[in-house]
């Protein structure tokens, strides 16, 4: 069985040239905390790394793809690299929030298991932030008495949620978000339209991938009947129940990002910043108080999703709130 070669992004040549720099000068660290730029793709950019590391001929980094290493990676029988990521549940058939305590207890023990190849074992952990408390215990056992030759390799978007002594264990490696020109090049390279992709990135606050993912969700059209549907209900002609089950025909992650969109425009609005500077009034000031405040609570409240209803709850709760602010009059 042959898969593809996974795919390298122009953004994060940096760090993949610092790595092979270390490797090429012996120098590799036993464990790296890797910041990526985007919460998509982390599954390519382990493997992109992991193969570049480990190929026999790399070129300006560009995987040989002909090399043991390569081919064995791409077939995916290379038996020195693991790769630990939040599974689906078996029950409920939905991703687990949790990278358990038994995925490390596995990868621990390969860890330490004689190679099989003249090489390096590489062990990767995303997102690295979902190991619960014992999880990164028993990890932290492993960095304090490094296997030789094993490159553990933890990604994540949010270093701050990993405890200290894990993190001070680490070297710490940043792929710096692509700017706005090479996002927007990156896009037409994949053959979106200029325009549209323009919107996209905008939709994605400036990540690219997160840009590809919402185009190929068709996300503007949702954007235009949630605006629609909305308008409707602020108006008072259709309750924020009716409007919740709209919303969440779609996975939760849609509404969480409408909302999230919708109340930073109104915070804009509020305050003044989505036209020249005009002077607010009392009246918008006290918005734009009001929408800061739920703008904070939603994106906590909104972060539930062991089941749909709780989700649902939290989301009209968000909903009336912002009518109820939008519709505030100084009394
Ligand atoms: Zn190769």
């Amino acid at each position: 069985m042959t898969t593809e070669l996974p795919t390298m992004f122009p953004w994060q040549s940096e760090v993949l040239e610092r790595a092979l720099k270390l490797k090429q000068s012996n120098h590799l660290p036993h464990a790296v905390m890797l910041e990526a730029a985007s919460d998509y793709q982390m599954d390519g950019l382990a493997r992109y790394l992991s193969m570049l590391l480990l190929c026999d001929q790399p070129e300006n980094l560009s995987l040989c793809g002909r090399c043991e290493a390569c081919r064995m990676m791409s077939a995916g029988t290379y038996a020195d690299f693991s790769l630990v990521t939040l599974e689906v549940d078996e029950k409920s058939k939905k991703l687990n929030k949790n990278i358990k305590i038994d995925q490390i207890r596995n990868l621990i023990h390969e860890l330490y298991l004689t190679h099989k190849y003249a090489r390096l074992k590489i062990a990767v952990i995303f997102p690295a932030e979902a190991m619960n408390k014992s999880s990164a215990n028993a990890l932290l056992k492993t960095l304090e008495e490094p296997a030789a030759d094993v490159l553990l390799l933890l990604i994540t978007r949010n270093p701050g949620r990993i405890p200290i002594t894990l993190r001070s264990r680490c070297q710490s490696w940043t792929i710096d978000p692509a700017d706005e020109r090479a996002s927007l090049q990156w896009l037409a390279d994949q053959g979106i339209d200029a325009a549209i992709a323009a919107q996209y990135l905008q939709y994605a606050g400036g990540d690219p991938l997160l840009a590809m993912h919402l185009q190929q969700q068709n996300y503007a059209q949702r954007v235009e009947k949630f605006k629609t549907s909305l308008a409707a209900f602020l108006r008072g002609g259709q309750s924020a129940t009716e409007l919740c089950k709209n919303l969440l025909s779609d996975e939760v992650a849609i509404p969480r990002r409408l909302i999230e969109m919708t109340l930073k425009a109104y915070c804009y609005k509020a305050c003044g910043m989505d036209s020249a500077a005009q002077k607010i009034s009392a009246v918008e000031r006290d918005k734009a108080r009001g929408l800061l405040d739920l703008q904070r609570r939603a994106q906590q409240q909104l972060q539930v999703e062991e089941n749909n209803l709780d989700f649902q709850l939290q989301l009209e709760d968000v909903l009336i709130s912002l009518k109820q602010i939008l519709t505030r009059r100084l009394s």
